[in-house]
């Protein structure tokens, strides 16, 4: 079918040109730009639909080869059915060693049916490239940040999604086979396409008893009959068979685990925690994205995508994990939440466990929890958008009526499959119809570019605040004996310290290292001072060249001394390992 499509479109763009010539750009510089994006870029991508794995395989590699010094291609792992997990890696790879700049990371699609964070993903990857050259912001974040991109991590569900018959819901697990209902086979009873459209909908049987009536202001949705009134329909489900005759309806669909519940912090078992499999790490995809996290020890921020409902979520998932959170990280927390607000109208800053439900497992807990790393999860896409908060929610009684009436006015009723008939083999005649897979959890295609652009801007300026580490000021005062003091000054002019509370607090991550080298000099002692008017200092006794610091905090500085019998000139080395690797020489 899709094919098939290609090559209308490919028949029907020649016209007025001779046939068989080829466009080799359609867009010229004569275009007038509209600010925001690349006028002619060297890769020209659709930001208005939906790429499966193979055609974001294709995408990152065209990335890659347009941008060979900005863009790198590889794979962190394999997925169950052995597709390559793409990892585009982002920096001016000319300026400093990638792997130790202060690393971002952005994934999409750990639920598989939460489709658009891959395009997200991706777009940040395009957008970041393609503006290296024309935006100096962006120039200057790709000369001292590394942006680690995944756009999958779930590739073989999102394929089952796009492919295969589907409720917008499903599949969300990955497709490790799983025997849901204890019956010793796997995936026996999935969902059944009962008429061949491609899409999985609602089932409905006249009856009536029933308790469902058609909404009487668009007769496509099924509401409940008031407590005091008839209905007409009884609701049968998702549209499916029982395919093995134990007298339940898709009840082993592909899967099922759901793969934000088995990461390995605060992980519990499926009675505690439904759908968080068999224990932590079990699911290949997890483990490729854990192990690449634990060999980047650079990442000091991360991003996951999903969908949907317009909110910006911060761990902890579970209440008895709050204490996780510390004051001063919440502070960096709130900082970039708040600014997100302001970028992404109708999204709100929310906690997990306290604004959303409880989830254990999840991947925001791990990478904060596990790797004191600052991580937010977006869910992508929100009811604001139908109408953009113009329509009251108390008129129009239900989300769902919203949902109705956007398919109506503005998708000419494309989302929405019409109530027909069919024959069930268990159920007899009945009706299917209801909200297609690509509708309600997913922009539809005019809306897609401006929600990549928003939550991707979110992410450059969360990127933006890690740590820019710098040797701000230094003075050598000379001493008797053919000694000299070294006071050194570092600074971080960004809002996340070198190392979160979080992770000094319970030593995830080694210290950071301010140390000093000169040919003609030796190291006396070196010094961590804390009050440089009151002269209070703490001494390190042992390997005073290289002094541990605790962090660099946001905004703020260290100070460090040093005594050293010699002269200068010396070459004082900053070593974090989320704030970066930077040298500066002074003249003593
Ligand atoms: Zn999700």
């Amino acid at each position: 079918m899709k094919k098939c499509i290609l090559l209308m479109s490919f028949i029907l763009i020649p016209l007025g040109f001779t046939y068989g010539q080829r466009v080799e750009k359609e867009f010229t510089t004569s275009s007038f730009k509209a600010l925001g994006a690349p006028n002619t870029p060297a890769v020209e991508i659709a930001w208005n639909r939906y790429y499966d794995w193979e055609e974001i395989g294709d995408i990152c590699r065209r990335i890659a080869r347009a941008y060979p010094d900005l863009a790198r291609l590889s794979s962190i792992g394999e997925s169950v059915q052995g597709k390559d997990i793409y990892l585009l890696t982002i920096t001016n790879f000319d300026q400093g060693d990638s792997d130790r700049k202060p690393g971002m990371y952005i994934d999409g699609n750990i639920h598989s049916n939460e489709l658009q964070g891959a395009e997200v993903s991706m777009y940040t990857a395009w957008f970041l490239t393609e503006n290296y050259d024309e935006v100096d912001w962006i120039r200057d974040l790709l000369d001292h940040k590394v942006f680690y991109i995944v756009p999958t991590i779930n590739p073989d569900a999102r394929d089952h999604y796009i492919h295969q018959p589907n409720t917008p819901h499903s599949p969300r697990s990955g497709l490790l086979p799983r025997d849901d209902d204890g019956d010793g086979l796997k995936d026996e009873d999935g969902y059944d396409d009962l008429d061949g459209d491609g899409n999985i909908v609602r089932m409905r049987k006249r009856d009536p008893n029933g308790r469902w009536k058609p909404d009487p202001e668009d007769p496509r949705l099924m509401v409940r009959a008031d407590q005091d009134e008839p209905g007409s329909y009884t609701m049968l489900g998702w549209e499916g068979l029982d395919n093995d005759g134990d007298g339940r309806v898709n009840e082993d669909r592909p899967g099922f685990y759901d793969p934000n519940r088995n990461w390995g912090w605060n992980w519990q078992p499926s009675y505690v925690q439904y759908g968080s499999d068999h224990y932590p790490f079990s699911i290949p995809e997890n483990r490729a994205v854990a192990e690449f996290v634990l060999a980047h020890p650079n990442i000091a921020a991360a991003q996951s995508y999903h969908n949907s409902g317009g909110m910006i979520l911060r761990g902890p998932g579970a209440e008895d994990d709050t204490e996780t959170f510390n004051r001063s990280d919440l502070e960096v927390y709130d900082f970039l939440g708040e600014l997100g607000e302001q970028m992404l109208p109708g999204y709100r800053y929310l906690v997990v466990y306290k604004d959303l439900y409880s989830a254990y497992g999840g991947e925001v807990d791990w990478f904060y929890g596990a790797r004191g790393i600052f991580t937010f999860t977006n869910e992508l896409w929100t009811s604001f958008n139908y109408f953009r908060g113009r329509w009251d929610e108390e008129d129009m009684r239900s989300g769902q009526r919203q949902v109705y009436r956007f398919d109506e006015l503005l998708l000419f009723k494309e989302g929405i499959v019409s109530w027909k008939k069919v024959q069930h083999p268990q159920y007899g005649e009945i009706e299917i119809g209801g909200i297609k897979k690509a509708w309600t959890r997913t922009p539809p295609s005019f809306m897609l570019e401006d929600m990549c652009h928003r939550n991707m801007a979110f992410t450059l300026y969360n990127a933006y605040h890690l740590p820019r580490l710098t040797v701000d000021s230094v003075a050598v005062k000379n001493l008797p004996g053919n000694l000299q003091q070294v006071d050194v000054i570092v600074s971080n002019s960004r809002v996340v310290p070198s190392r979160s509370a979080h992770e000094r607090r319970n030593e995830i991550t080694p210290p950071d290292h301010i140390g000093i080298s000169g040919e003609n000099a030796t190291v006396v002692a070196g010094f961590r001072v804390e009050d440089p008017y009151l002269n209070i200092t703490e001494e390190q006794p042992h390997h005073p060249e290289r002094l541990a610091i605790e962090s660099v905090p946001g905004m703020g500085t260290v100070h460090v001394r040093w005594l050293l019998f010699g002269q200068g000139p010396y070459t004082i080395i900053i070593d974090s390992n989320k704030g970066g690797h930077v040298t500066a020489r002074i003249e003593g």
